[in-house]
């Protein structure tokens, strides 16, 4: 037993002087002898060890199991030796002072936990009490003791706490590689022989790859790395198959080890026990197994052990690959599988750091689809969707593994060219390339179509040293190449800078204009041919730039639904749009009908006929002298539901429209079923004509369309008195545009209804 509670009396020997004072005042004689030798008797029997000692420490008595403990046959051999002789060691110097305390104090001390050393030198835990031993005056002459081993207990408890702590480990998610390894030193700790080992599941479900291990060969290692599961495939390729454990107790002999029957004796493994790591679906994630270098199935406990292992490692894997991704998704746009703008930003410092440091270039390029809302807008979300989706991967199969393509949101995408040479010429080719290869043939919705693109092109170091200067350029000369008519590449240049405004401010500004009204409205005529009188007048938004000037709406209404910033802006132009005319009213000018055009996402909000409705209650303008400009595409998304709000919008008593006629693409059979008032034609079929012949037809058939359904047409974008004759020989009763005036202020306007008092125009 230990080092401390040795003692013992030789038995069947008379009391000593010691212990003479315990047994004092019994009775003598023969029923002395045979109560000492009925006592000696139960504590040689009794299982716990139980010893005396001197107020020197020195053993006075011990039970059998002591004496055995000690490596003893004879109770002689053991009295009189100290702990300390019988053990040397710390732990017996400890236990000696702590006795020597006990003694000296006079005081009992019960089920005391301690460490303590068998003789064969092997840790292990008592449970000791102490009490001291008097003699008849009361002295303390020594003590005794009785102390029970406690080393299965305490191992179990020491075992409970650290799987508690690697359940925890697994709960606060640190990484697999150190639960892995907390894990094997847990082995080593209660299984010192054995070798614990990881197989992952590779990503094709069939084969396994070599993941932590705690000793095992090298050679070995690179042998079974990448093995194809099967039924017969050692240990872990027959567990990961099955999913079921496979304890095989002799790797020489076992059938499923035929593969292998090289390593067992080259790499010194007898028994390998494999169980299989699953997730809560149960889908094997990899396997856990120990190898044991002797011959034999796993007992009782090691199989709990390896169970724990195992389950605890898939909770583990399980949460790094939900770990992985909630990254993956924070990073990538769900649509496109491309990068995002986070993940964007948490590279480019990198990247360009590496190019600074090798003093490569970096090319930056913005994308974007043209006209990608029209198509959207017109051929519905899943096609734009499946577009998006194209021009992704059209963008992605042209790279390098190093590059970067990105989708910022909505048709913009960015395209980053790393490790080049100083030549922006040839980055500007290849991303030439990209941007041609977006224009092969798209088939959406069984429609085939082909888009084109739009690229503004920047690179470090030349065009900026900062990922936001890099970004706000290379955006900046793709709004140039828009203006540039589209379907082109724009390398930045100084010169556009000063010309063109960064979008991504002119979304701050935008907000900043919204609320410090420098928005206005101007206001463009429309009259009746007929009678020359002006019947109504559309309002037109522009933007007073504190630097730019006067910003057309063609340059900020896009960025505005991009921005989330229409719905505000066009309650603003309606509210100041029927205000005005019911002011021109109230001024005693000839009402007129006031045109304010719509756009997708205003008209789409589920409350804009009842706001439409407030307004004019608000501004006291009757709903007949209001007409709403819708466009084709903008019904066409939802051809229901935009009928149901014209319906309600008609109910009002409100005019509508609809804008730039013959661009979208909506079917006649459902034109018929639109309440509209009106055909607006787009004003660039009536550009060119007369002459045109494409035009001519268009327009001509318009108005015929018109006619038939007994609704009224406006041709849009008149500057010429050909255009007017040949508009007016069609049939076209009404017309917009430079010949009969520009948009203008409301004053200007009212001045026209003024100095005509019949309204004439002086077309
Ligand atoms: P739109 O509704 O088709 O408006 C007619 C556009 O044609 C106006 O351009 C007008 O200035 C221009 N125009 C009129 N007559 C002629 C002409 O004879 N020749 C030429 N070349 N152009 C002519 P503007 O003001 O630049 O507006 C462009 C577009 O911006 C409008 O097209 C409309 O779609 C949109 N827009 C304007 N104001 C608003 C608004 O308050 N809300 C919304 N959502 N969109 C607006
Ligand atoms: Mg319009
Ligand atoms: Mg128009």
């Amino acid at each position: 037993m230990t080092n401390t509670p040795v003692k013992r009396l030789p038995p069947r020997r008379p009391a000593t002087a010691a212990t003479a004072p315990v047994v004092e005042g019994n009775a003598s004689g023969p029923t002395v002898a045979a109560r000492q030798h009925l006592l000696e008797t139960m504590l040689d029997q009794f299982p716990d060890y139980v010893f005396a000692k001197d107020r020197q420490g020195r053993i006075l008595y011990g039970n059998r199991v002591t004496i055995e403990d000690a490596g003893f046959d004879h109770a002689d051999e053991l009295i009189g030796k100290t702990d300390i002789e019988l053990y040397p060691g710390e732990i017996s110097t400890m236990i000696h002072a702590l006795e020597q305390d006990l003694m000296e104090r006079g005081i009992s001390s019960l089920d005391s936990e301690e460490p303590s050393i068998s003789h064969h030198g092997g840790a292990r835990w008592l449970t000791v009490s102490r009490a001291p031993l008097r003699a008849s005056d009361g002295e303390v002459i020594g003590l005794v003791g009785i102390a029970r081993d406690i080393t299965t207990r305490k191992r179990a408890e020491r075992q409970l706490i650290g799987q508690a702590a690697l359940l925890e480990m697994v709960a606060k998610g640190g990484s697999l590689d150190t639960l892995f390894q907390a894990l094997f030193g847990f082995f080593k700790e209660y299984h010192p022989h054995v070798i614990p080992s990881v197989l992952f599941m590779a990503p094709d479900g069939q084969h396994l790859t070599v993941g932590p291990e705690a000793g095992l060969h090298p050679d070995y290692v690179r042998a079974i790395d990448g093995i194809e599961i099967g039924p017969a495939v050692g240990s872990c390729g027959t567990a990961a198959y099955t999913g079921e454990p496979v304890f095989v107790a002799d790797t020489l002999t076992d059938p499923l080890w035929e593969p292998f029957r090289f390593a067992p004796l080259t790499y010194g493994f007898r028994a390998c026990w494999s169980m299989p790591m699953r997730s809560h679906h149960g889908e094997v994630l990899g396997t856990f197994a120990l190898y044991s270098p002797t011959a034999g199935l796993p007992d009782r406990k090691q199989i709990d052990l390896i169970t724990f292992a195992a389950n605890l490692a898939a909770i583990a894997i399980m949460r790094k690959k939900a770990e992985e991704k909630i990254r993956h998704m924070a990073l990538h746009d769900p649509l496109t599988g491309l990068a995002n703008r986070q993940y964007f930003d948490e590279r480019i410092g990198d990247i360009i750091e590496a190019a600074a440091a090798g003093g490569t270039m970096v090319a930056c390029a913005f994308l974007d689809i043209d006209n990608f809302k029209m198509i959207n807008d017109s051929l519905g979300h899943k096609a734009g969707d499946q577009l998006l989706r194209t021009i992704a991967s059209r963008a992605k199969a042209r790279v390098h593994a190093s590059d970067l393509v990105v989708r910022l949101g909505g048709d913009e995408f960015i395209i980053l060219l790393s490790d080049l040479a100083m030549d922006p010429a040839a980055a500007a080719a290849r991303l030439e390339a990209i941007r041609v290869s977006m224009s092969a043939p798209v088939t959406l919705d069984g429609r085939t179509l082909q888009v084109t693109c739009s690229m503004g092109m920047a690179c470090y170091p030349l065009h900026g040293r900062t990922a936001d200067e890099l970004l706000a350029n290379a955006d900046v000369a793709m709004y140039r190449a828009k203006d540039n008519g589209r379907n082109n590449l724009q390398l930045f240049t100084q010169e556009i800078d000063t010309r063109t405004l960064s979008r991504l401010s002119r979304r701050e500004e935008l907000r900043e204009a919204l609320a410090t009204n420098q928005l206005f409205l101007e206001y463009q005529p429309q009259i009746c041919l007929e009678s020359g009188e002006i019947k109504a007048a559309e309002a037109l938004v522009r933007w007073r730039h504190p630097e730019h000037g006067i910003v057309p709406p063609s340059d900020f209404i896009p960025l505005a639904e991009e921005a989330g910033l229409i719905g505000e802006l066009g309650e603003w132009v309606l509210i100041e749009a029927c205000r005005q005319n019911r002011a021109w009213q109230a001024a005693g000018l000839k009402p007129i009908t006031i045109g304010v055009n719509v756009s997708a996402p205003q008209f789409a909000a589920a409350d804009w006929v009842l706001r439409v409705a407030e307004v004019l209650g608000e501004t006291g303008l009757d709903a007949r002298y209001l007409e709403l400009e819708l466009t084709e595409s903008l019904i066409m998304q939802d051809v229901a539901r935009a009928i149901d709000t014209m319906c309600a919008l008609e109910d009002l008593g409100v005019g509508l429209a609809i804008d730039d006629f013959g661009t979208g693409y909506s079917s006649l059979a459902a034109l018929k079923r639109f309440p509209v008032d009106r055909l607006k034609i787009d004003r660039s079929f009536i550009a060119d004509i007369p002459g045109d012949r494409d035009g001519e037809a268009i327009a001509s058939a318009i108005v015929s369309l018109a006619h038939a359904l007994e609704i009224d047409v406006i041709a849009e974008g008149v500057e010429t008195q050909e255009q007017l004759a040949f508009l007016r020989g069609i049939g076209c009763q009404q017309i917009q545009g430079y010949l009969v005036g520009r948009p203008m202020a409301a004053d200007a306007l009212a001045a026209r209804l003024a100095t005509a008092p019949a309204g004439r125009s002086p077309v």
